[in-house]
């Protein structure tokens, strides 16, 4: 079978180059890939096909230990890959070996001599994915971005785009064309342990966000995305970011109305307008639906209402979840049985190799139809091609000279500069004076693992010190900027390394406070350890005991403290915040963190950050700034029901300070009267009032002013990062499709309701006015 398929193969090869332009163009397919394909499966045996749907973890091709641990040095165990591609025909494997990043070279080695195996075995190349989530995570040596919601805090989408270009170049430089990425889960609740891998709690920021890293990652021709791009992954379809009880893979309840509206949206916006090549499965249940069950959203909603011709894969081993965690099998057959008949392409198993029989046997008793395993097949063949793996399985590494280049890391600090977030600063006491003299203090002041986060090196970020020793923490970059002799550095709080991610040590405060005599200035760095997935759930969402101990100790001495957090999610400080003369959110700003909060403290970057989350001040008190109207009732109700409603935050969305100021004039829009269909131009001009360059994230948002289901008060619908000078003014013109004012009504129809819209922008206002109402009679608008 290999030899007649090489042979198809290179009389295509030549057919196909001969097609030239006859190429399906934009997001469609391509009929000289789709022939090739046909020629393929008409080949292929039941086992082969099903082969294709298997994915496996490298560890379990790995020499030594067993499936779950290989030996180091890593290498592969040829009896394993006899195994895994000779036996079971095996098209896809992904992660690295014992969760530990891999240089270049090993990545060069490695793939290699899976391809080969492959090749000799089916002559179809296996298909290599990996999580390159803020960066190609599990490469030494590769250039690391600010985990997405820092990029989210950007509000600047070239960056994404590029950071996302740069990720796939590095990726391709590892020999991986594939990355399980971006992350729109909607980072909705505080709580969630995962909130800063995906872009802040709004809808249309993830949606930007994600569409802007898919065209980053993939280029503009998804049937042939070049040897320097790589697929995306959409991820994790959906509604995984709000688990009821907060925590990692527990269920979900989310209305109709909402799930279409906002959770839908991120998927649909990179599929349809990216043409983004394959999407994760979310692990959780919503509605009480296990989303790896549910025909409904997975075949229904994406491959049927959106024409989605990708992959849908499983997330990590959530087959055998149906069975052991959700517990709607009984048996192990039964939970492979519903995944592939639910529309999964691509299963993640990734450890049981006993997937690959169970599925041959379904098949064979007729209860998964042959045509699913062809539809299954043909698309994991066709992103394979896609992605060129045809023609050039594995290459060189020496062909990607700018693997981790100066100017990659270049991209990576401007988008830590304009990440950071300035919160507070009272009295403009930032920046701080060049001679200034600092106390560094705090559990993150003095670290690569918490500037960088989880999916860092490893799953968990463990290992950053090791590998990222040529980068600066806080307290090295403040020293290089301020001088040695000018900062100094006392902990007061340390983390336990080799503990759980919420360990600390026993605090020393007295030092740091017996510190902070003689220095001027007190740059208090508190937040989180790194985390991931579920060892990063938490019970409490408040800043550490200690740590909050620490900054009340340190405000006592009444040397100004600057709150410097650096975290994955916003841990509550109200008890700390009022004492602090001025607070910057970092969130989690990968290996330039360090270098761009110096360079803000010192005045020579000008914070242009914005929270793209709400950020709270009350465990109870979680909001997002898109609530309905009645959850935060400002005033008194009538008669005895004497009460108002408040949710107090600590900062709201779009919140971000600058050492300049930006004046907001003259907001106007092209029509005021429109109806579906209709163009609006909004246009605003932005002056900068002050005396410093900066940039400044125009946000515009809409209010529907009555609605038949009660209106989100705001809702974010443009957005565009200007620079000005100082005295300079900008007219920024913002595009607004009259059916994005559209909200999903009760029945999960798209609906624009004749009425009065507000629009703002900074603090100016327009209303505009829709003539009449329509229904979509179409899933999507
Ligand atoms: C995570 C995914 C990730 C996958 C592969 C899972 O545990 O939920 O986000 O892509 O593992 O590493």
């Amino acid at each position: 079978m290999k030899k007649i398929i090489f042979f198809i193969l290179t009389v295509l090869l030549v057919v196909a180059c001969n097609e030239g332009n006859k190429k399906a163009s934009g997001l469609g397919l391509d009929t000289g890939i789709e022939k090739r394909i046909d020629s393929i499966m008409a080949q292929m045996t039941l086992e082969e096909k099903v082969g294709q749907m298997a994915q496996f973890t490298l560890d379990v091709i790995g020499k030594g230990g067993n499936v779950y641990f290989s030996d180091e040095p890593f290498e592969i165990d040829p009896a394993m890959l006899d195994t895994v591609i000779g036996k079971y025909k095996v098209g896809s494997i992904l992660n690295t070996a014992n969760n530990r990043a891999r240089t270049t070279e090993v990545w060069e080695k490695t793939v290699q001599a899976i391809q080969e195996r492959a090749l000799a075995e089916t002559g179809i190349p296996v298909l290599y994915g990996i999580d390159a989530i803020h960066g190609t995570t599990y490469t030494a040596g590769s250039t690391l971005f600010p985990q997405g919601v820092g990029m989210a805090a950007s509000f600047n989408l070239d960056l994404m785009k590029e950071g996302s270009r740069i990720t796939a170049y590095e990726t391709r430089a590892s020999n991986i064309p594939w990355t399980f990425a971006p992350t729109m889960d909607l980072g909705r609740d505080a709580r969630w342990s995962r909130q800063w891998e995906s872009y802040g709690e709004d809808s249309y920021l993830n949606a930007q966000m994600g569409l802007a890293s898919t065209l980053g990652f993939q280029g503009d021709d998804r049937n042939s995305v070049g040897s320097h791009r790589i697929a995306a992954c959409v991820k994790h379809y959906m509604g995984y970011g709000v688990p009821v009880s907060g925590k990692d893979r527990t269920p979900a309840l989310i209305s109709e109305s909402e799930l279409r509206e906002k959770y839908f949206e991120p998927f649909r916006t990179s599929i349809v307008e990216g043409g983004a090549l394959s999407l994760m499965v979310n692990s959780g249940i919503i509605n009480g639906v296990s989303t790896h069950a549910d025909y409904r959203l997975l075949t229904e909603w994406v491959k049927e209402d959106l024409a989605f011709d990708g992959v849908i894969v499983t997330d990590w081993a959530d087959v055998q979840n149906l069975l052991s965690r959700d517990r709607i099998a009984t048996d192990y057959k039964g939970a492979v049985k519903t995944a592939i008949n639910v529309g999964i392409d691509l299963v993640m198993e990734p450890y049981n190799l006993a997937f690959c029989p169970t599925l041959v046997e379904l098949v064979e008793e007729g209860e998964v139809p042959m045509k699913r395993i062809d539809d299954a097949v043909r698309r994991v063949l066709r992103l394979k091609f896609r992605l060129g793996l045809f023609e050039r399985p594995y290459w060189s590494r020496s062909e990607y000279p700018d693997f981790g280049s100066s100017e990659s890391e270049a991209v990576a600090k401007t988008a830590a500069d304009e990440a950071i977030t300035l919160l507070k600063n009272e009295n403009n006491i930032l920046p701080l004076p060049a001679n200034a003299r600092i106390l560094v203090t705090g559990p993150n002041a003095h670290s690569m693992r918490t500037l960088n986060g989880g999916w860092s090196y490893s799953w968990q970020g463990e290992k950053t010190e090791e590998f990222a020793q040529d980068y600066n923490t806080i307290y090295e970059a403040l020293q290089n900027k301020f001088g040695a002799t000018n900062v100094r550095y006392e902990p007061g709080v340390t983390y336990k390394m080799d503990g759980q991610y919420y360990e600390e040590n026993p605090p020393e405060i007295g030092k740091a406070v017996a510190a902070a005599a003689g220095v001027d200035y007190i740059v208090l760095c508190v937040g989180e350890n790194s985390y991931c997935e579920t060892p990063g759930n938490l019970d409490e969402l408040v800043l550490s005991e200690n740590q909050t101990a620490l900054a009340l100790a340190l405000q006592k001495t009444e040397k100004p403290v600057i709150l410097v957090l650096n975290e994955g999610r916003p841990r509550l400080i109200r008890k700390i915040e009022p004492d602090s003369k001025a607070v910057l959110q970092l969130y989690l700003p990968g290996n330039f963190g360090g270098d761009a909060l110096a360079d803000i403290l010192a005045g020579d970057v000008n914070p242009s950050g914005k929270l793209p989350y709400t950020y709270p001040k009350f465990e109870h008190g979680l909001i997002t700034y898109d609530h309905k109207p009645s959850q935060n009732i400002d005033g008194k109700m009538e008669g005895a029901y004497d009460y108002g409603a408040q949710t107090s935050v600590q900062y709201p969305f779009g919140f971000g300070l600058s050492y300049t100021i930006f004046e907001y004039a003259n907001l106007a829009v092209s029509k005021k009267d429109f109806v579906s269909g209709d163009l609006l131009t909004v246009t605003v001009d932005v002056k900068n009032t002050g005396t410093v360059a900066g940039k400044e994230a125009v946000l515009l948002f809409s209010s529907d002013m009555v609605a038949s289901l009660s209106p989100d008060v705001r809702r974010l619908r443009a957005f565009e990062k200007i620079s000005l000078e100082p005295g300079e003014t900008k007219t920024v013109m913002l595009q607004l499709a009259a059916d994005d004012l559209a909200f999903v009504n009760e029945k999960g129809e798209w609906t624009l309701e004749a009425g009065e819209f507000k629009l703002q922008a900074g603090d100016q206002i327009a209303m505009i006015h829709c003539a009449e109402t329509r229904v979509w009679d179409t899933p999507n608008r």
